[in-house]
C-alpha cells in the first residue's frame, strides 16, 4: 500500500490538515485526518486536492488550436465557419495521427489537473468510408495508456445533416454509422474495456441523429448503466431549426419525449429559456459547460444564474482545447456571468467562496457525467489526485477559505507538483512523465496531416 501524508487536503467535508492517504490498486482505501507524523509514509505532500474530470473532449481538435484565429473570408464568422476548417482536419486524421494528437490533448490535461476525460468521439470511418471505428477506439485508448488518463470513451452516433436532412453532407461521411453498427461497436468498445478505460454512449445532436435512433441510444444506456451525453442547443440556429422542424426548442423536445434522467450529461445546453432551465435543473441531468471553447465559438451564455439556485448539475469539459486548464475553465464560467449580469460571484449560490463552490459542483459533476459513483479523497474513490505546490507565491498566505479562490482567480497557470491517476504518479516535478517524446511524436503527426501554417 501506498501512503501519502497531505498537511493539507480537500476531502468530501472540506479542508483538513494532516490526512494520511492510503492507497490500493489504485483505489483510496484509507483517508483519515489529524494524523500528523505517520512513521512509514511514502511522501509528505504540502496540499493535495483531487483531479477533475474533463466531461467534453474532441481531442483531435487541439490540432486547431490557434489555427482558426483569422477571418475567414466569408463575411462574418461564426461556429459554422469554424466547423468548416473543422472538416478539413478530420477529412485528412487517421488512426496514427489521432494517437499522437490525443496523447498531446491527454497529457497537458494530466499536468493541469485532470485525472479523467470523456472522449465524445465520432469520426468513424477512414477517407474511403470504409468502417474504421474499432481502430479509431484503439487509437483513443493507445493514448489514455501512454498518458495515464482515466478514459471514458463516448462513441457517438451522427446519422444525418439536419433535422430535415436525413443524409449526411458529404463532409460528415467519416461520422455516419448506421444505428446496428454503432451498437454493435459500442459493444465490443464496452466489453473490451477494463482499468482505467470504461465506455459510455452519446448521440451527437438531435439535429444528427433521429428519434428512434435516439431511443435505441438511451435504451442501451438505460441497459447497461452507462452515462449518455448528448451536445444541445449550442447554437441559435440549432434552436430555430428544431422549432420549425418539431416545434419545440430542443431542451423542452428532449424532456418531453425522453426520461432524462442523472444518467444524461447534456453539453453546452446554452440557449435554454426560463422553464427549460428550471426543468432541466429538476431532472437531474448534468450540464457539461464548456467555458474557454463556448466563449472561442462565440456560442452564447448558459443561464447559470437561474440554473444553479434551481438545483441544477454542472460538469467543464475543455471541448476544442483552445484552453487545456480547469481553473481557467472554471474562471471564465463566473466572468461570464460576472460580464452579464453586472454584478460579482455570481456562482456563490451555497458557500461564500466562488472556487470552493464551484471546485465542489465540477467535482462531483464530472464523476456523475464520466458514470463514477465514487469520487474524491476518499475511501473506495479511484486514486486519482493532486499535489499542489505549497510553496507557490500563488498560494503564500492562503487558508481553507481562499485557496480555491486563488487556483481559479490569480493565474492562468496551475501549481501543480504531481498528479496521480489510479494509485501511479503521472506527473512529478510540476511535468508530465512522457512530455518530451509526446511532444515530438504530436509535432510530426501535425506536419504529416499537413497542419503547418506558413
Ligand atoms: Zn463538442
Amino acid at each position: 500500500m501506498k501512503r501519502i501524508l497531505a498537511r493539507r487536503a480537500l476531502l468530501p467535508t472540506g479542508w483538513a490538515e494532516d490526512v494520511l492517504l492510503g492507497i490500493r490498486e489504485g483505489e483510496i482505501v484509507e483517508a483519515s485526518a489529524g494524523v500528523p507524523s505517520p512513521p512509514d509514509a511514502d511522501l509528505t505532500a504540502g496540499i493535495v486536492i483531487p483531479g477533475l474530470t474533463n466531461a467534453h473532449s474532441h481531442a483531435f481538435q487541439r490540432a486547431l488550436a490557434g489555427r482558426t484565429e483569422h477571418r475567414s473570408g466569408a463575411g462574418r464568422d461564426s461556429f459554422w465557419t469554424w466547423r468548416e476548417r473543422m472538416y478539413e482536419l478530420t477529412g485528412r486524421l487517421d488512426p496514427r495521427g489521432l494517437t499522437a494528437i490525443a496523447r498531446q490533448a491527454y497529457t497537458e490535461m494530466l499536468a493541469a489537473g485532470y485525472t479523467s476525460v470523456a472522449e465524445f468521439h465520432y469520426v468513424f470511418r477512414d477517407p474511403a468510408g470504409r468502417d474504421d471505428a474499432d481502430a479509431m477506439f484503439e487509437a483513443l485508448r493507445q493514448a489514455a495508456a501512454d498518458s495515464g488518463i482515466r478514459l471514458i470513451y463516448l462513441p457517438v452516433l451522427y446519422e444525418r445533416a439536419g433535422f430535415d436532412r436525413p443524409a449526411p453532407e458529404p463532409r460528415q461521411r467519416r461520422f455516419a454509422m448506421e444505428v446496428e453498427s454503432f451498437l454493435a461497436h459500442q459493444e465490443r468498445a464496452a466489453d473490451g474495456a477494463s482499468g482505467r478505460v470504461t465506455v459510455g454512449i452519446g448521440a451527437h445532436s438531435l439535429r444528427a441523429v433521429s428519434e428512434p435512433s435516439l431511443r435505441r441510444v438511451a435504451a442501451r444506456a438505460a441497459g447497461s448503466g452507462a452515462p449518455l451525453h448528448i451536445h444541445i442547443a449550442e447554437q441559435r440556429r440549432e434552436v430555430e431549426d428544431c422549432l420549425a422542424a418539431c416545434n419545440a426548442r430542443p431542451v423542452r423536445w428532449l424532456l418531453e419525449r425522453f426520461d432524462v434522467d442523472e444518467a444524461w450529461c447534456l453539453v453546452h445546453a446554452t440557449h435554454l429559456d426560463d422553464a427549460e432551465t428550471r426543468d432541466l435543473a429538476a431532472s437531474g441531468a448534468v450540464v457539461c459547460l464548456c467555458p474557454s471553447t463556448e466563449g472561442n465559438l462565440g456560442d452564447g451564455l448558459f443561464p447559470l444564474e437561474r440554473f444553479l439556485p434551481a438545483g441544477g448539475r454542472i460538469a467543464i469539459g475543455s471541448d476544442s482545447h483552445v484552453t487545456i486548464n480547469p481553473f481557467e475553465e472554471l474562471r471564465w464560467l463566473e466572468y461570464a456571468q460576472r460580464l452579464h449580469s453586472e454584478s460579482r460571484n455570481v456562482t456563490s449560490v451555497e458557500d461564500p467562496h466562488v472556487g470552493r463552490e464551484l471546485f465542489r459542483r465540477v467535482l462531483a459533476g464530472g464523476a456523475q457525467a464520466a458514470g463514477q459513483s465514487r469520487f474524491g479523497l476518499a475511501p473506495g474513490a479511484p486514486a486519482d489526485l493532486v499535489v499542489l505546490d505549497a510553496g507557490d507565491p500563488m498560494l503564500a498566505g492562503h487558508g481553507p477559505a481562499t485557496l480555491l479562490d486563488a487556483l481559479l482567480f490569480s493565474g492562468y497557470r496551475v501549481p501543480i507538483e504531481r498528479v496521480m491517476v489510479h494509485g501511479e504518479w503521472k506527473v512529478a516535478g510540476g511535468r508530465h512523465v512522457d512530455r518530451t517524446r509526446t511532444a515530438r511524436d504530436f509535432a510530426a503527426a501535425l506536419a504529416r496531416l499537413g497542419m503547418e501554417s506558413p
